[in-house]
């Protein structure tokens, strides 16, 4: 990719606006800004686009696909940059991202976990106090109920929770959802209030306060902000279209 098309002076302008407008809605719904940690989903544009948002103060970048997301933290590895994974996973990729991302939003099946547990299990112990080091995880609901959306349906969300509880690598920091594509964003609204809710009664009969809902995108991260999200997932209204 030809690095000198990138318009940095309209990324960071876009950025900074949609920073403002996630400090805004926080505070319309008289949340604390820093409760709500904007995401720079940051797939299919390039390396050099996230150096100039990291460059400018973002730390939070999102990725969807293993290889370019691997390829990406190697070629920025001398950033300080919180990688989020947030695509589909498959089985077999597990071991690709065990370990190197701040938090992977988009586990949804106790294959995946196992396969995560047992990566973590061939790290080495941290050098500083001999601990098994821990990857932060969320499961991904499939809140609209749609056959072509990974999730795991609301209905199998208690199991496996509890069954992932049993990996002693794997912490549970809360649910990621994706309502229906729609162009109204307010029909995305009754979607994250239900993920908020089953995220609070998993809290309570797990025992275990969850703190995280990683819900919104460009179309609808205001409802989202609006209806509790602590993760917001923007891509497009910050880096502009998808090149390909
Ligand atoms: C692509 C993607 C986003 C960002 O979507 P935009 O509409 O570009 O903001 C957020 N979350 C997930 C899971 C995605 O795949």
């Amino acid at each position: 990719m030809n690095e000198c098309h990138i318009d940095s002076a309209a990324i960071i302008a876009r950025y900074d606006a949609v920073v403002e407008k996630v400090a805004q809605a926080a505070r319309n719904a008289g949340r604390n800004p820093e409760d709500v940690t904007l995401i720079a989903v940051s797939k299919r544009h390039p390396a050099e686009a996230i150096k100039i948002l990291n460059n400018h103060g973002q730390l939070d970048f999102g990725e969807n696909y293993v290889q370019e997301a691997v390829a990406k933290q190697e070629e920025l590895a001398q950033c300080n940059i919180n990688w989020h994974f947030i695509g589909h996973v498959q089985s077999k990729k597990a071991k690709d991202i065990a370990g190197k991302f701040t938090l992977i939003h988009s586990v949804d099946r106790l294959v995946l976990a196992q396969k995560l547990q047992k990566r973590m299990e061939m790290l080495p112990v941290s050098s500083l106090d001999g601990e098994r080091k821990v990857q932060d995880i969320l499961l991904q609901v499939n809140i609209g109920e749609e056959a072509q959306k990974s999730g795991v349906d609301k209905d199998g969300l208690f199991e496996l929770a509890e069954q992932i509880m049993a990996f002693p690598q794997l912490r549970i920091c809360g649910l990621m959802g994706m309502p229906p594509a729609s162009s109204v964003a307010e029909k995305a609204r009754p979607f994250f209030s239900n993920l908020r809710i089953l995220r609070d009664s998993l809290s309570t009969h797990i025992g275990i306060p969850m703190k995280h809902l990683s819900m919104g995108m460009t179309q609808d991260y205001v409802q989202a902000i609006e209806e509790g999200a602590t993760f917001v997932r923007i891509g497009t209204e910050i880096f502009g279209p998808r090149p390909y």
